[in-house]
C-alpha cells in the first residue's frame, strides 16, 4: 500500500490545481488520471474552442474588411490544416502539465481510480491510501435517450472533426451550443441551431439570449424553437431530426448535441466511501469542498456548481490552502463568478440578472440601466450587429450587482468590471469612472 497525504482523482483544471498547491506546501500528493492530462478545458473545452472562435472571428474580420478599404479575394478555410496545429498546441500543453506535477514532486498514475473504502482508491493493481481524498473528475456530455441519437456528435466529437460539415444542427440552448453553432456559422456551415423552447441561454441575463438568438439569426443561421428531439434518422453524414411534433428538420451531415453535461463518477465507487449525489448525480460538498465523508471533498463539475475552469482552480487551490496552508477558513465564493459566452458576438457577464436582483430585491429596490448601440467598428461596414449592455443595481444606493453585455470586446470587457463589482460599487462609482473613448466599453460609465 502506497501512503499519501493527498489522493487528487481528475487531472483535469481542479485536480491539477489542487495537487499543486498541496505540494507546494510539501504534502506528499499523488494524482491519478485515467485520459490526456489538463482534462476537458485543455483537451475538449475552452483551450481548443477558443482556437475554432479565433478562427470563426478572423473569418468575420475578412467578411467586414471591405469596409475598411480591403479588397480581399474569398480564402478558403483549411479546417484539417488548423486542426493540425491546434492538436500540436494541446500536446504540448498535456506535456507541460506533465513537467509541472513532475517539478513540484506530485506523484501521477495514469488509470482509472476507484474507492475501495473511505481512505483507499485503487488504481488497476495498485492500492493508495490518504487522510484527504479529493474528487476532480469533471463531467461529460450527455446524449439524449432517443433512437439514433449516436448517429451524432457531442463537444468531444466537433473536437475530432477533420473537415467542417457542411449542412449542421447543434442541438440545445446552453453556452456550449451557442458557441459552436456561432463558429459553424462564421467559417461557413449552413448552420441550424435547434431550441426546446424559445430561448436560449436560460441562465443568464434574458437580454442576453434574445440578444444572441437575433444575431444569430441575422447571420444566416437557422433557429427551430420549440423542437424536442424525438429521433435521428438516416445514416452518419445525412440524417435528419425528428422533433416530437412532428418535423423533420435537416437534412444534415453532422448532428451535434449540446443538450447538457452530467457529472463523471461512474465506476468511482463512490457508495463505498459513503459520498452522496444530489438527485442529478452531482456530489454535494458544503462551502469547503466536503462531501458527505470526512477527508474527501469534491471541487469542479464534478460538482455541478458554476461549472468553469477558474471556478475549478480557484476551488482546489483554495481547498489545498485550508488543508496544508494552515488558512483555516480558506474557501471560495461562489458569488459574482464572471463568466464569457464565446458566440459571435461574445458575451461577458457577472453577478444577477435582472430576474434575479428583482426576487432578490423585490422591484422597487431595483434599478436597471440599459444601453443598445452600434460600435463604431460598424460604422464602416454593411452589416450593423448591435451591442446591448444592462447595469443591474440595487438598493438606493445603486450598488450594481450585475453588468450583461453583449457585443464585440464584451470578453476582454468583463474582467475589470467583475472586480468593481465585487468591491461593491455603486452606479455613482461608475459614473465618477472617466471613459476610455472611443471603445464600447465606455459606455458603462456613461449610461443614463
Ligand atoms: C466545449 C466546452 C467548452 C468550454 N469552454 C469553457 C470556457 O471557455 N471557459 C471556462 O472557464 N470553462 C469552459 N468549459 C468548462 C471547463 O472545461 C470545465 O469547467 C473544467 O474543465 C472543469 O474542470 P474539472 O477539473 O472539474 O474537470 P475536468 O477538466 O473535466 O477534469 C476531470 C479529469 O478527471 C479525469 N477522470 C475522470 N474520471 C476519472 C477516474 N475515475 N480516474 C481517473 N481520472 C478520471 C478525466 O479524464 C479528466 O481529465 C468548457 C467545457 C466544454 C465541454
Amino acid at each position: 500500500m502506497n501512503t499519501f497525504d493527498l489522493i487528487v482523482i481528475g487531472g483535469g483544471s481542479g485536480g491539477l490545481a489542487a495537487a499543486q498547491r498541496a505540494a507546494e506546501y510539501g504534502a506528499k500528493v499523488a494524482l491519478i488520471e485515467s485520459h490526456r492530462l489538463g482534462g476537458t478545458c485543455v483537451n475538449v473545452g475552452c483551450v481548443p474552442k477558443k482556437v475554432m472562435w479565433y478562427a470563426a472571428d478572423l473569418a468575420e474580420g475578412m467578411r467586414e474588411a471591405s469596409g475598411y478599404g480591403f479588397a480581399l479575394s474569398a480564402h478558403e478555410h483549411d479546417w484539417r490544416q488548423l486542426k493540425g496545429k491546434r492538436d500540436a498546441y494541446i500536446e504540448r500543453l498535456n506535456g507541460i502539465y506533465a513537467n509541472n506535477l513532475a517539478k513540484r514532486g506530485v506523484t501521477l498514475l495514469r488509470g482509472r481510480a476507484a474507492f475501495a473504502d473511505r481512505r483507499t482508491v485503487t488504481v488497476d493493481s495498485a492500492r493508495l491510501s490518504a487522510p484527504h481524498i479529493i474528487i476532480a473528475t469533471g463531467g461529460r456530455a450527455v446524449v439524449p435517450p432517443i433512437p439514433s441519437a449516436g448517429l451524432g456528435i457531442t463537444s468531444d466529437g466537433f473536437f475530432e472533426l477533420e473537415q467542417r460539415p457542411q449542412r449542421v444542427a447543434v442541438v440545445g440552448s446552453g453556452y456550449i451550443a451557442v458557441e459552436l453553432a456561432g463558429i459553424f456559422a462564421a467559417l461557413g456551415s449552413s448552420t441550424a441551431l435547434v431550441l426546446r423552447t424559445a430561448t436560449a441561454l436560460k441562465q443568464f441575463d434574458a437580454m442576453l439570449g434574445e440578444s444572441m438568438l437575433k444575431i444569430l439569426a441575422e447571420e444566416g443561421v437557422t433557429i427551430h424553437t420549440h423542437a424536442v428531439p424525438a429521433a435521428l434518422e438516416g445514416a452518419a453524414g445525412n440524417m435528419t431530426l425528428a422533433t416530437d411534433d412532428g418535423r423533420r428538420l435537416g437534412p444534415f451531415d453532422c448532428v451535434l448535441w449540446a443538450v447538457g453535461r452530467a457529472s463523471a463518477v461512474a465506476g468511482l465507487n463512490l457508495s463505498e466511501a459513503g459520498v452522496s449525489c444530489d438527485a442529478d448525480g452531482f456530489i454535494q460538498t458544503d462551502k469547503y469542498q466536503l462531501t458527505s465523508t470526512a477527508g474527501i471533498y469534491a471541487i469542479g463539475d464534478v460538482t455541478g456548481r458554476a461549472q468553469l475552469t477558474p471556478v475549478a482552480i480557484a476551488a482546489g487551490r483554495r481547498l489545498s490552502d485550508r488543508l496544508f496552508g494552515a488558512q483555516a477558513d480558506r474557501h471560495l465564493d461562489y458569488h459574482n463568478i464572471p463568466t464569457v459566452v464565446f458566440g459571435h458576438p461574445p458575451i461577458g457577464t457577472v453577478g444577477l440578472t435582472e430576474q434575479q436582483a428583482r426576487e432578490n430585491y423585490g422591484d422597487h429596490n431595483v434599478t436597471v440601466f440599459k444601453s443598445s448601440f452600434v460600435p463604431m467598428y460598424y460604422a464602416m461596414t454593411e452589416h450593423k450587429p448591435r451591442c446591448d449592455m444592462k447595469l443591474v443595481t440595487v438598493g438606493p444606493e445603486k450598488r450594481v450587482a450585475g453588468v450583461h453585455v453583449i457585443g464585440p470586446g464584451a470578453d476582454e470587457m468583463m474582467q475589470g468590471f467583475a472586480v468593481a463589482v465585487r468591491m461593491g460599487a455603486t452606479k455613482a462609482d461608475f459614473d465618477d469612472t472617466v471613459a476610455i473613448h472611443p471603445t464600447s466599453a465606455e459606455e458603462l460609465v456613461t449610461m443614463r
